[in-house]
């Protein structure tokens, strides 16, 4: 039987390339998005044409009122189209940037940054144990904004953080279980995060690619692959652990 992995946020970006690194190593899929149902369908099509599984369900990742349905609605699709309900990886992804001093930062700024990045990986994460297979792994996406400090990402960064040092409660105390718990630290990567800065803003681009030992920016096919290693037998003995995917950036 198919491992399955729920990758959050798999429509575009750095989740789109999670869930098609995941697909090719046989793993079928779940997917969510938020408001891309158009764009989620083409990971579908593009997973299935692969010879897998995909499924997409909406799902914003920072209501957490909504998570028993979410879950609710999942199980019972995969009951129906796979014969289980369950899946082994958990890939919390999903989110959105803020790039604003500590001065000039809002309240409502600093909560939804709170709710998408930690409250709804917080409790997704708590909600879908019940539901992961002993065995399986949860992999949680942070920045390289925890280690690499600039300006104006004080409230991302640090709540990234924050999610690193989950990863590694969860490790201890899901061990029992077997389930393995870590964090993939990406660099900057050309994707349409924060407006699409990175890939479109020329002086940004330049900016990164001088400061990274490889001499570019990354690209979303750069982190893909490293989370579908995570999610293989290979990486059975890799448990809390933060893993930095940046080329060398600001090394
Ligand atoms: P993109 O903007 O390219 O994609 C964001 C994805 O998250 C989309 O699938 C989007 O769905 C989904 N999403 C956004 N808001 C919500 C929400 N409220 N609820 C559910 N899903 C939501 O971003 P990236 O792929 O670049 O970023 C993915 C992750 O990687 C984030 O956690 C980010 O913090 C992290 N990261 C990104 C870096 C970068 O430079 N790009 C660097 C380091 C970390 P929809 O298509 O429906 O809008």
């Amino acid at each position: 039987m198919n491992k399955v992995a729920l990758v959050t946020g798999g429509s575009r970006g750095l989740g789109r390339n999670m869930s098609l690194a995941l697909a090719k190593k046989g793993i079928d899929i779940v997917l969510t998005y938020n408001s891309n149902q158009e764009a989620a369908n083409d990971v579908v099509a593009e997973i299935q044409s692969l010879g897998q599984k995909a499924f997409a369900f909406q799902l914003d990742t920072s209501n957490i009122r909504l998570f028993d349905g979410f879950f609710k609605r999942v199980t019972e699709h995969l009951q129906e189209q796979t014969g289980r309900s369950t899946f082994d990886y958990l890939v919390n992804n999903a989110g959105t940037a803020l790039y604003a001093l500590a001065s000039d930062t809002t309240e409502e700024q600093m909560d939804n940054i709170f709710n998408i990045h930690y409250k709804g990986v917080f409790f997704l994460t708590q909600k879908a144990l019940p539901f992961i297979n002993d065995g399986g792994g949860i992999i949680n996406i942070s920045s390289g904004l925890t280690r690499i400090i600039m300006p104006g990402s004080s409230v991302y960064g640090s709540i990234k953080t924050a999610v690193e040092s989950l990863t590694l409660y969860l490790a201890k105390e899901l061990g029992a279980r077997k389930i393995r718990v870590n964090v993939v630290a990406p660099g900057a990567i050309e994707t349409d995060f924060g407006g699409g800065r990175t890939r479109d803003n020329k002086e940004i681009n330049s900016h990164i690619a001088a400061l990274t030992a490889l001499g570019r920016v990354g690209l979303p096919e750069d982190i893909g692959g490293v989370v579908a290693f995570l999610c293989t037998p290979d990486a059975y003995w890799i448990n809390g652990q933060r893993i930095e995917v940046s080329g060398g950036q600001s090394i």
